[in-house]
C-alpha cells in the first residue's frame, strides 16, 4: 500500500477545497491568532483546525486493546483517588518541592478533615498512548505505549468525533480520495462528544435538584472555547441541562455555600455539576483568589469532575509508583494487573530511594532514550535528550524528587499530509492515540463505567510534544489496519 494514495495535483487540489470546506462549514474551526482576526470584531473569524487529509493507519488489534484497557483504567483511578495512603505517600514528597501540587494537596487536606458533603464523584478521563517499536524493527511489531492519564480537563471530544466524520465524508463523497485503499469499516465511529455530555447528564441526574445547573470552570478570555462548547450545546440539546461558563475568580466573587448542606451556590442558581476545563496548571491560578474559589468548590455538594483527589492522582509521579513492580496489584486482580502493565513504558523515579539514585546515573550517562517530566499538564513542560543532563546538574537532590523519568516511546514513522491554515503539508509523522473514559461513583457503587470516543493527534515526527493547541500537532483518526 502506497500512503497516503497517489492523486494527481488537479485532483488534490479538489481534495483539500472540499476537506477545508467541509471543516468549516461543520464547526471543525479554531480562531487564527489575534493578528490575523483584525478585519473582523467580536473575535467572529475562525479557520478549520489544523487535520490530517487521510486517517493516519493505526494497527486494529492495537487500537482495540487500548480501548479494551479503558474500563479498568476508569476503576483503578477511582480506586486510587480513595487511597489516603498513596495520596500522602506521594504528595508529602512532591509538596515540598513543588508549590502548585501543595497548594491542591491543602485542599485535599482540609476537605477530608472537614469531612467529604458529596460522596459522588464524576471522572472524565483520557488515556494517551504512542505506537512503540524497537529501533530497527519491523513496523508491524509496534504495540501501544502509555504515555499518560489525563484525569482533568480532558479535551478535543468534539474536534475528535468531528475529524472522524471529515475521514469518513471525504471517502464517500471524493471520488479520488483513497484509491480504492480505505474501507468505511476501517474508519471507527468516534462518540467522543456525545459521551462526554452523557457523563456530566448522568452526575446531574444523580445529584436529583431539575433546577440545578452544570458550572464549567474555564479559563478568561479563552478564544478556542469550540470544544467545550460542543459539550454545553450537547448537554442543552441532548440532555435538556443548562451551563454556566465561569472563571474561577468569578466564583470566588459570587458563589457561596448553604450553610446547611454545603450546596454551592451563584448568581442565584444552585450547581449540581462543577466540571473543570481550566485549573490544572499554575497559570490558572492567578492569585489567591482562584485558590479560594477551588476550595470552596471542594467544599461544596456539587459534584465534582474531577475531585482534587482525581486531579492528586492523575500525577506523573502516580504513574510512575504504579510502575513499581507488585502495586497495581494492590487495586486490581492479577489478570488486570498484567493487562495494564503491558502497555507501560519504563517509569523511574528521581528521588533518594536506591531506584531513584540509579535512574540518575542512568540519565547522567544516556539520556537520548529517556524524557524527564515536572508534575504538569497541557504540553510543553518535558525535557529531552542532552537537556536533561544540563537540567539534573543544575538540581539539589531535593529538587530532583519534582520530576520523573520515563523511556522514550519510538513510533516508527509513517507519511501523511497535514492541512494547516489552508496549507498542505507532507511528511513523516507520528500519531498519538486518546481514549476517553466516563465513570460516576455515587460513594456506595459504580453508577457508569463507559469506554468513551477516541483521539488521533499526529504530529511530525521528529516533533517532540503533541499538543494541537500549542501548534505542534494536526487532529486526525486512525485507519485500522
Ligand atoms: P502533558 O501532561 O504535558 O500532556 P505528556 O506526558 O502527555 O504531558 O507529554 C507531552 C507530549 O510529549 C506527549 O504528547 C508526547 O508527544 C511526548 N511524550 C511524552 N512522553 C513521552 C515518551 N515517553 N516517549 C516519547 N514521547 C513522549
Ligand atoms: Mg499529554
Amino acid at each position: 500500500m502506497t500512503y497516503p494514495p497517489q492523486q494527481t495535483e488537479a485532483e488534490r487540489t479538489i481534495l483539500l477545497s472540499d476537506a477545508i470546506d467541509w471543516a468549516l462549514a461543520h464547526g471543525l474551526v479554531v480562531r487564527p491568532t489575534v493578528d490575523k482576526q483584525a478585519h473582523f470584531s467580536n473575535h467572529s473569524a475562525v479557520t478549520h483546525a489544523p487535520f490530517a487529509l487521510y486517517p493516519t493507519p493505526f494497527p486494529r488489534a492495537e487500537f482495540e486493546k487500548a480501548q479494551g484497557l479503558q474500563q479498568p483504567w476508569n476503576t483503578l483511578i477511582h480506586k486510587l483517588s480513595l487511597d489516603d495512603a498513596l495520596i500522602a505517600e506521594v504528595m508529602e514528597t512532591l509538596s515540598q518541592v513543588d508549590d502548585f501540587m501543595q497548594k491542591l494537596y491543602d485542599i485535599y487536606l482540609t476537605v477530608r478533615k472537614e469531612g467529604i458533603a458529596q460522596p459522588a464523584s464524576l471522572g472524565i478521563h483520557r488515556c494517551d498512548y504512542l505506537l512503540h517499536a524497537a529501533p530497527g524493527a519491523d513496523a508491524k511489531t509496534a504495540r501501544i505505549q502509555q504515555v499518560e492519564f489525563n484525569t482533568i480537563a480532558s479535551s478535543f471530544g468534539s474536534l475528535s468525533t468531528c475529524t472522524s466524520k471529515l475521514h469518513r465524508y471525504l471517502l464517500q463523497a471524493v471520488e479520488h480520495y483513497a484509491g480504492g485503499q480505505i474501507n468505511i469499516d476501517q474508519l471507527p465511529e468516534n462518540r467522543s462528544v456525545e459521551t462526554i455530555a452523557s457523563g456530566i447528564a448522568s452526575a446531574w441526574k444523580l445529584y436529583g435538584n431539575p433546577h440545578a445547573k452544570v458550572l464549567m470552570i474555564v479559563q478568561p478570555g479563552e478564544r478556542n472555547a469550540f470544544d467545550q462548547r460542543w459539550i454545553e450545546y450537547h448537554l442543552l440539546e441532548s440532555h435538556g441541562v443548562r451551563v454556566m461558563r465561569r472563571t474561577l475568580a468569578q466564583v470566588a466573587d459570587t458563589a457561596s455555600l448553604d450553610t446547611q448542606n454545603k450546596a454551592l451556590r451563584m448568581e442565584g442558581q444552585e450547581i449540581a455539576v462543577t466540571y473543570f476545563r481550566a485549573g490544572y496548571g499554575p497559570e490558572d491560578y492567578h492569585s489567591q483568589k482562584e485558590w479560594d474559589a477551588r476550595l470552596i468548590i471542594e467544599r461544596s455538594l456539587s459534584i465534582k469532575c474531577p475531585t482534587v483527589a482525581y486531579q492528586l492522582v492523575g500525577a506523573k509521579k502516580v504513574q510512575q509508583v504504579l510502575a513499581i513492580p507488585g502495586r497495581l496489584e494492590q487495586y486490581v486482580d492479577v489478570y488486570t494487573a498484567d493487562l495494564l502493565r503491558e502497555s507501560f513504558a519504563g517509569l523511574y523515579p528521581l528521588d533518594e530511594s536506591p531506584e531513584g539514585k540509579q535512574a540518575f546515573e542512568m540519565a547522567l550517562n544516556d539520556s537520548e532514550n529517556l524524557v524527564m517530566k515536572p508534575q504538569r499538564e497541557g504540553g510543553g513542560n518535558n525535557i529531552y535528550g542532552a537537556e536533561i543532563q544540563d537540567t539534573l546538574r543544575k538540581l539539589s537532590a531535593e529538587e530532583r524528587k519534582a520530576y520523573i523519568l520515563m523511556d522514550l516511546i519510538r513510533s516508527p514513522p509513517l507519511q501523511n499530509l497535514m492541512v494547516r491554515e489552508g496549507q498542505l503539508i507532507h511528511g513523516e509523522v507520528a500519531s498519538e492515540l486518546g481514549i476517553y473514559g466516563i465513570y460516576l461513583h455515587d460513594g456506595e457503587k459504580t453508577v457508569v463505567n463507559d469506554l468513551g470516543g477516541h483521539l488521533l493527534r499526529t504530529k511530525g515526527h521528529t516533533t517532540r510534544e503533541g499538543g494541537v493547541a500549542a501548534g505542534f500537532a494536526v487532529i486526525d483518526s486512525p485507519l485500522l489496519v
